[in-house]
């Protein structure tokens, strides 16, 4: 082991224990290094974080493990997630009853390190079905597509069939936990595919929610901090941003939105801040929302943590990336009131994986070679595996003007992401 807990206090150097290394921890260690904040890492050896960031800290085995776990509360001040499927009840006994930890002169005390954000809020955002009802219970009655629970098992088939005939088709089917990029989603648009969507989704729970018309799909980031006691104090949202999925993984983000009303963008904002602030403990969250035809704003789901659509910030919003403010969230340092970019535009693509391992090459060739007075260029790769499909990276670009300007400057990027992926 490294340095112990007493260490890090005597040397003022805080340590915050990260459940989950990959690109998004990867990035947080990228804004903590030069920042002298140490992140103890606990995911597989040569995960994304653990490569941008040297310490003895590190905590090799699962996220889900609760005695790893409790080993990487041991040697750490705060502890936080870069992903939400985690085992959350040892979270909670964390917090209640701490750990023990042996000191240097033999002795034993218990060490509770605050979780942020807190492990209530994990819970309930790792059941997409629950945090839904959450929202649309809360006291602002915050808009969500209507949704209806999945009975298991045999009776799945008629809680599909009442689903149709309240919500009509199409319509999801939903796995309500341990999704992403769209992989627990099934479209069902029509009586055929029943059987084959509940087969596709097998023995996960799950739910039905009414299909959402959207013309746009919007996130917004949102800093939220409170008091040692739990009180809140701030709830402070970067731009809404434009997000594009396609096959339901995000694979665009541009920000200011496209042919969005500045009025819609400041609704969606206001409507992140409200969803977050029903929630608990300090940190960045996204906020993911559909845009229906007549401007009016549906909540799709919330990610406790750095996000995707957050990308951008690292370089449109350097004095404070989303990064940088779960740092200074977790670790309660002071945050802006206002988190206004540096420059009018911003492009995100996702690099994915392609057919081949090295299909990506070509695109990292020509983010390294570009230069232009209105448009910067900045390449992220995460050092992870190529594979068919796999965030493997993304590319920033800034622009000096509008986000119709930078699109068009961007359209060589652009089409060669999208080569990439078909
Ligand atoms: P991630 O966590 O990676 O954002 P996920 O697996 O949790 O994704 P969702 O966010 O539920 O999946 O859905 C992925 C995409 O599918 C959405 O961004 C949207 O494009 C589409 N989608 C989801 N729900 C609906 C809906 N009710 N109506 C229309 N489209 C939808
Ligand atoms: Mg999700
Ligand atoms: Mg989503």
């Amino acid at each position: 082991m490294g340095r112990t807990v007493e260490d890090d206090d005597a040397m003022g150097n805080p340590v915050i224990g990260l459940l989950g290394g990959g690109q998004l921890g990867r990035m947080l260690c990228e804004a903590a290094n030069p920042l002298g904040i140490d992140i103890a890492i606990l995911d597989g050896k040569d995960a994304p974080a653990k490569q941008a960031h040297s310490t003895g800290r590190h905590v090799a085995g699962s996220f889900k493990d609760p005695a790893k776990i409790r080993e990487l509360a041991a040697r750490s001040d705060y502890l936080s997630v870069e992903i939400e499927h985690v085992e959350t009840d040892v979270l909670e006994d964390i917090e209640k009853n701490g750990v023990d930890i042996r000191l240097a002169n033999g002795s034993t005390v218990t060490h509770r390190p605050p979780i942020h954000p807190s492990w209530r809020t994990i819970r309930l955002i790792q059941d997409k079905y629950l945090q839904k009802e959450h929202f649309a219970a809360s006291a602002s009655k915050i808009p969500i597509a209507a949704q209806l629970a999945v009975e298991s098992g045999d009776a799945g088939l008629a809680s599909l069939q009442h689903a149709a005939k309240e919500f009509g088709f199409p319509f999801m089917l939903k796995a309500r936990k341990g999704s992403y990029d769209g992989r627990g989603n099934f479209k069902v648009d029509s009586d055929a595919d029943f059987a084959p969507a509940l087969a596709a989704l097998g023995k996960l729970p799950l739910y039905a929610e009414k299909w959402a018309p959207f013309v746009k799909e919007l996130a917004v980031m949102v800093i939220r901090t409170e008091d040692d006691e739990g009180h809140l104090r701030n709830c402070v949202a970067y731009p809404a941003v434009e997000t594009v999925h396609e096959d339901s993984v995000c694979t665009k983000v541009f920000m200011p939105p496209r042919d969005v009303a500045e009025k819609v963008c400041e609704d969606a904002r206001a409507l992140a801040c409200n969803v977050i602030s029903t929630l608990w403990g300090r940190g960045v969250f996204a906020v993911e929302m559909f845009v229906l035809e007549d401007g009016s704003l549906v909540v799709n789901e919330v990610a406790p943590r750095p996000h995707n659509s957050g990308h951008y910030t690292i370089e449109a919003v350097p004095y404070m990336s989303q990064y940088k403010a779960q740092i200074y969230a977790v670790l309660d340092l002071p945050i802006p009131e206002t988190l206004t970019p540096r420059v009018p535009s911003s492009i995100m693509l996702n690099i994915l994986g392609g057919a081949a391992p090295d299909s990506h090459h070509r695109l990292a060739r020509l983010a390294r070679s570009v230069y232009s007075d209105s448009m910067d260029v900045y390449l992220h790769l995460y050092g992870k595996e190529s594979k068919p499909g796999r965030k493997i990276g993304h590319i920033t670009l800034t622009g000096l003007s509008s986000i119709e300007e930078l699109e068009k400057e961007a359209r060589p990027f652009i089409k060669l992401v999208d080569t990439i992926r078909k």
